[in-house]
């Protein structure tokens, strides 16, 4: 899994420097499966219940599981790229809101305020405590700025499955839900919009909007509970540290 793990921040680091006004989301989709296949892995996406791209790529008030295809990217767009890797039957899954060339402050704080909210949950990652802390993290951290999480889709377990328990939402009480044990490996992934909470189906049946047209922002990190604290897979890791 930190293998897989490597091979998506690759991934994910390369389409951030693909990223720019004028290329379409298909053309990020061909790159992403590109690099996966030359690292020796699988886009776990690709087929998976019929989704027909190695990436999903959601701009501005597209939250996630957008169907890569003719959208150009425009400057001042932002843009959440999700991406699965197998490697020897392994998963991992991130993902990251990109800028379009120049953004807007106002967008600029959605994506640092929910990559913050990611890091957030994820420091609570430890043996021991429960998932509802994580969740409790990420959604103090969003709504001490005003913006909402999305309730209707969650984090997850992930290992041999894409989806495995359990079940990680952004929002809820702490001290509740399944114990952190040592071994487990979970996907966060805080779907932060800028204004309500409240999202809608396309009329593809995959990409999920939200309802007042404002922007959100995903990021997702694939991370073990180790008896050393949590270890993020889905970033370069130090040599010995
Ligand atoms: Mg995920």
């Amino acid at each position: 899994m930190a293998r897989a793990g490597r091979t998506l921040r690759g991934c994910l680091d390369m389409l951030g420097r693909a990223i720019e006004p004028g290329i379409t989301t298909r053309e990020l989709d061909r790159l992403a499966e590109r690099y996966i296949r030359e690292e020796g892995g699988t886009p776990t996406f690709k087929n998976y219940r019929g989704f027909p791209a190695s990436i999903c790529a959601s701009p501005n008030d597209m939250v996630v599981h957008g169907i890569p295809g003719k959208t150009r990217l425009r400057e001042g767009d932002i843009v959440g790229i999700d991406v699965g890797g197998t490697m020897d039957g392994y998963i991992a899954d991130a993902a990251n809101t990109f800028p379009v060339g120049e953004i807007s402050e106002a967008a600029r704080r959605l994506l640092q305020i929910t990559e913050e909210a990611l890091m957030l949950g994820i420091a609570k990652c430890t043996i021991g405590n429960r998932v509802g802390d994580i969740s409790h993290a990420v959604q103090t951290h969003a709504e001490a700025h005003g913006y909402s999480v999305v309730e209707s889709m969650v984090g997850h377990g992930v290992g041999r499955e894409m989806h495995e328990d359990p079940q990680v939402p952004n929002f809820g009480p702490p001290g509740q839900g399944p114990e952190l044990r040592e071994g487990m490996v979970l996907a966060i992934e805080p779907m932060v919009n800028m204004g309500g909470h409240e999202v809608e189906i396309g009329e593809d049946n995959w990409a999920i909007y939200t309802e007042d047209g404002s922007l959100s922002a995903h990021f997702e990190h694939t991370v073990a509970i180790t008896k050393n604290g949590p270890r993020i897979l889905t970033i370069v890791e130090v040599e010995g540290a």
